[in-house]
């Protein structure tokens, strides 16, 4: 596995594939890599040759006061796991490369940022966007792989690649879950065994409100206040909004129709959790 720094050598890499007919893949994450990570690595691995990786702790998406200086690295295991997955380049950027001093263009992907995560983190998908748009010019992918789990990230960068007619496909991939439900992150890592136990209430919860709506409930209060008080008896959950929105546009429903999505984030502990389920 080649690891590149710079931007050239791994636009020189990507060029000669592209050149000789082959399907370059783009993977991006911030490292700390799991088996959700390791779920869209798998996919790119089987659709794309060569296959990239990115590891790169964007501080651009962090807010003040957000986790950024804490969060979790181990780049000698990360480095392990992509070997083991037959990865062919990690992109391992460094900031000051990403933004040198005086850095001053950013990508603003107007309304689907300021709801849900956005209206909590404001400029964080701003961050995200332009870090996405930064490493598509610099791997050149011809595929890009995204987790549902983050469903927002995945349906603002798939907005930027269609209004900038980016030349890359996003490939949207499943959340991948622990044994009681819990979406994997990298932040699970914050929780105390007993805040472990109850982080599992939030897919708890969604699954309950999937099953609501299989038996016939429509209306998206109802639901999103089940949602909420479910949680809540977990004292320490403090639930940050509870979103019942189409999956295309985020916009919000007040009955359940098509496909929509059923979004949670809550703080527990030093954890701010998101989790997501695709009905309809
Ligand atoms: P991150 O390192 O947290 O920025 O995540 C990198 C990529 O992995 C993003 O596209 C995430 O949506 C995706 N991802 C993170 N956790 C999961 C999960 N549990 N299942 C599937 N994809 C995930």
């Amino acid at each position: 596995m080649h690891v590149f720094e710079d931007f050239n050598s791994t636009r020189e890499y990507s060029v000669k594939a592209r050149n000789s007919g082959r399907w370059v893949g783009l993977v991006p994450t911030m490292g700390f890599l799991h088996d959700g990570h390791k779920s869209l690595i798998q996919k790119a691995r089987q659709e794309t040759d060569p296959l990239v990786v990115s590891i790169f702790v964007n501080p651009a998406q962090f807010g003040k006061g957000e986790d950024y200086h804490v969060y979790p690295r181990d780049i000698e295991r990360d480095i392990r796991v992509l070997k083991d997955l037959a990865v062919d380049v990690l992109f391992l950027p460094t900031v000051l490369a990403m933004y040198p001093d005086e850095y001053s263009t950013f990508v603003e992907v107007e309304r689907l940022s300021d709801v849900l995560c956005g209206a909590f983190r404001p400029g964080h998908f701003r961050g995200v966007a332009t870090v996405v748009l930064k490493l598509f010019n610099v791997v050149l992918p011809h595929k890009a792989y995204f987790g549902l789990k983050d469903v927002q990230q995945l349906v603002v960068v798939r907005k930027m690649v269609n209004d900038l007619n980016l030349p890359v496909e996003i490939v949207g991939v499943p959340t991948v879950r622990a044994f009681d439900g819990l979406a994997l992150s990298s932040r699970n890592a914050y929780l105390t065994p007993d805040e472990r136990k109850d982080a599992a209430r939030i897919y708890q919860a969604l699954s309950k409100a999937k099953a609501l709506i299989e038996a016939g409930e429509r209306d998206a209060s109802d639901i999103k206040e089940m949602i909420q008080e479910y949680i809540a008896q977990a004292p320490g959950f403090s639930v940050e909004y509870v979103s019942i929105c189409s999956f295309q546009n985020l916009q919000e429903l007040s009955s359940i129709t098509g496909e929509v999505v059923i979004a949670v984030a809550a703080r527990l502990g030093k954890a701010r959790l998101i989790d997501n389920i695709i009905v309809g």
